[in-house]
């Protein structure tokens, strides 16, 4: 199937909205204002000013707005990164399957949560997910997730699993590493999309990589159902594929309002990371709350606990 993307003006957007009105149909889908349906093409357009078509006619009624990429492939569709990421070795232009990706948030925060995301970008949602403005999530503030993240709640279909502190530190006491925790919630994660997919099969499942292989699945190997079929990890994966980096906002965005929940309750805006601040910070609320107080709201085993504990004595001296 075809693909073209073209950028127009606005007069020009008037021009093709006339055109198609004929062929006019309704896509509540977010960012566009038009959409028309063809007998061989697909035209949808966007606030951005951009078009896409798609279908055996693309190329040719592209062609009759503007410049297009001569059977090119849409312009935002570049080499993949694979040359700077590791892990498994992707097919040729896997940046267009449709792929089930998955990532974590919140694993090197003394505060907050572990929260894991996975969302599946079928191929035909590529453009509409690049449109919402997903890119690699490393590139976008905090700010920018939280507007995003809502759209692609309602346009895709995924799953987020949030890890609260408590949670977190009992599993973490029984024995369980990080990377066991991690495993679990990506499993569970991927499960219920699959599940909410009704029978639909991702081309592929891409789990940003914390874990070689062996070690992944030997954390699952007393789960009752892993997800092994079609699974590939590597690390950047947010660049490999728009799925990762949707399922990374989305991660991102459920830690950011758990760590406002846990803010109002301490009185104190929560510093991420684990750095001196965090330090200094869970200090003030040891002493002012309670040592069973902050351990509701961090990762206990964390050496951050440790260092508030001394602040805090050397405070009460
Ligand atoms: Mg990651």
């Amino acid at each position: 199937m075809g693909n073209q993307v073209i950028q127009i003006s606005n007069e020009e957007m008037k021009n093709i909205m006339n055109h198609y009105a004929t062929s006019k149909i309704t896509r509540n889908a977010p960012g566009v204002i038009f959409a028309a349906k063809i007998s061989d093409t697909a035209i949808t357009a966007y606030k951005s000013g951009k078009v896409l078509f798609q279908g055996a006619g693309a190329d040719r009624e592209a062609a009759r707005w503007g410049p297009v990429s001569p059977g090119g492939p849409l312009p935002a569709t570049k080499k993949t990164t694979a040359s700077i990421s590791k892990g498994d070795k992707l097919p040729a232009n896997f940046a267009e399957l449709s792929v089930l990706g998955s990532d974590e948030t919140g694993t090197g925060d003394f505060f907050g949560p572990v929260t894991v995301a996975a969302c599946f970008v079928r191929a035909d949602q590529i453009e509409l997910v690049r449109e919402l403005g997903v890119k690699d999530s490393k590139q976008l503030t905090d700010d920018a997730m939280r507007r995003i993240a809502p759209d692609l709640q309602a346009t895709l279909i995924h799953s987020v699993l949030t890890l609260g502190n408590v949670k977190y530190n009992e599993v973490q006491q029984q024995g369980n590493s990080q990377g066991k925790i991690k495993a679990l919630l990506h499993n569970q994660a991927l499960k219920h999309v699959l599940r909410k997919m009704n029978g639909e099969k991702p081309d592929y499942i891409l789990i940003d990589q914390f874990a070689q292989r062996g070690v992944y699945y030997n954390h699952l190997k007393l789960e009752p159902e892993i997800i092994r079929e079609n699974v590939l990890l590597s690390t950047k994966a947010e660049g490999l594929h728009l799925s990762v980096a949707a399922a990374s906002i989305i991660a991102r965005v459920a830690f950011l309002e758990e760590m406002d929940r846990l803010s109002a309750l301490a009185g104190i805006t929560l510093p991420k990371g684990a750095g001196p601040r965090v330090d200094e910070v869970a200090a003030r609320i040891l002493l002012k709350s309670g040592t069973e107080a902050l351990k509701s709201m961090t990762k206990w085993h964390f050496s951050n606990a440790r260092k508030a504990q001394q602040i805090a004595n050397k405070k009460r001296l």
